[in-house]
Order: structure tokens, then sequence, then C-alpha cells
């Protein structure tokens, strides 16, 4: 599995739709401060289904969706497309492409879709469950996140370990057959 392509459309600073390639191999991001790299990641982990704006480096959700500038209007809606290669079926679907988009409105109403096809934020959370892809997941490798993984709690570390054994899933499901 690995990424494809990423669409933005209206998010932060990314007014008009802007479609990245990446092959397989390295990718760096490379631009003057302030061009838009780190908000090219922040749209990777807000699109696994990120739910707090401070994460994102807002202050409202809201904050994501392009705000305009002097020469352009502010846009009503932020919706960021991720495409993975899954010809080795590291997903657990039938399709050798996966898709996943999320779109916010200025109300604060979200959408997913998952190969263009509605669906909950949990089906996108289940989707990733295991892979090491997901917004808590240790594919996405930020600042800091290294001094985490040493110096957190053995629970914390045990965690990422589950994530890597692929076995997230079966506690998850134990947890909520047990609720009920
Ligand atoms: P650095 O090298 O300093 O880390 P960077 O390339 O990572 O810079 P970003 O933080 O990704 O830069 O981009 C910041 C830019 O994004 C700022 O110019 C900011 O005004 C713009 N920006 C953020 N949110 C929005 C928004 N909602 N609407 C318009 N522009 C936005
Ligand atoms: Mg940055």
């Amino acid at each position: 599995m690995y990424l494809k392509r990423l669409e933005l459309v209206g998010f932060k600073s990314f007014a008009d739709r802007t479609e990245l390639e990446f092959v397989p191999g390295v990718t760096a991001v490379v631009g003057p401060n302030g061009s838009g790299k780190s908000n090219v990641s922040d749209s990777i982990r807000w699109v696994l289904g990120e739910q707090s704006a401070k994460s994102l480096r807002g202050a409202k959700m809201e904050d994501i969706i392009f705000a305009g500038s002097d020469s352009r209007k502010p846009v009503n809606f932020a919706e960021v497309t991720l495409t993975l290669d899954n010809t080795d079926r590291s997903l657990d679907v039938e399709y050798s492409e996966v898709s996943v988009t999320r779109r916010v409105y200025r109300s604060g109403d979200s959408e997913y879709y998952i190969n263009k096809r509605a669906c909950r934020l949990k089906d996108i959370m289940e989707l990733f469950m295991d892979t090491g892809l997901g917004k808590e997941a240790y594919s996405i490798i930020g600042q800091g996140k290294i001094e985490e993984i040493l110096s957190t709690k053995s629970e914390d570390r045990r965690g990422i370990f589950e994530e890597a054994a692929g076995i997230v899933k079966y506690k998850t499901r134990k947890r909520e057959a047990e609720k009920k």
C-alpha cells in the first residue's frame, strides 16, 4: 500500500483544486516558509479523521477552510481526497485503489466518502485500523512523536505495537460487545 494521490479543494491555503501525485519511494516537500508544506500534512491527518482543530493549528474547524486573500474570496467548503494504492490488499476491500474523501462546510457539517460513496467516520477508522494508517497511527510521525513513543507510559507504547500486530480491531470489537 502506498499513497498515490492527494487532492485538495479549499483546504487552508489551497483555494483552487490542487492535485499531488506520489510514486513509491521517498517524496520530499520543499518550499519557502508559509508556502503550505505543513498544510499538506495537516490535510492528510484531517482526511483520516482528525477532529481536533488545535492539532491542525487552528482555533476551530472552520479555520481549515480557505479564508480568502487580497485577490480571492473565501470559499464555502474544504475537501480533501486521499487515494491509496491497494494492489497488495493491505486494506481489507476488493479494490486495488481506495480513496477516502472528507468535506466540511462552514456550518461545521462533515461528510465522508470511501470510493465516492458516502459513509461514516467510523467506517474510515475501521478501514485503516491495524494498518498503521489513521490519524493516531504511526505512519504519520509529527514533531515530538518520537519523544512521545520513547517516553510515554508502557500502556501507550503497547498500543503502538498492538496496531502493528493487527489486533486493535479485535480489541475494539470486544470492547463494543462488552458494552452491549
Ligand atoms: P514553514 O516552513 O514556516 O513551516 P509551511 O510551508 O509549513 O511553512 P504552512 O504552515 O503549511 O507553511 O502554511 C501557512 C500558510 O497557510 C499561511 O500563509 C497561512 O496564511 C495559510 N493558511 C492557513 N490557513 C488558511 C486558511 N484557512 N485560508 C487561507 N490561508 C490559510
Ligand atoms: Mg511548516
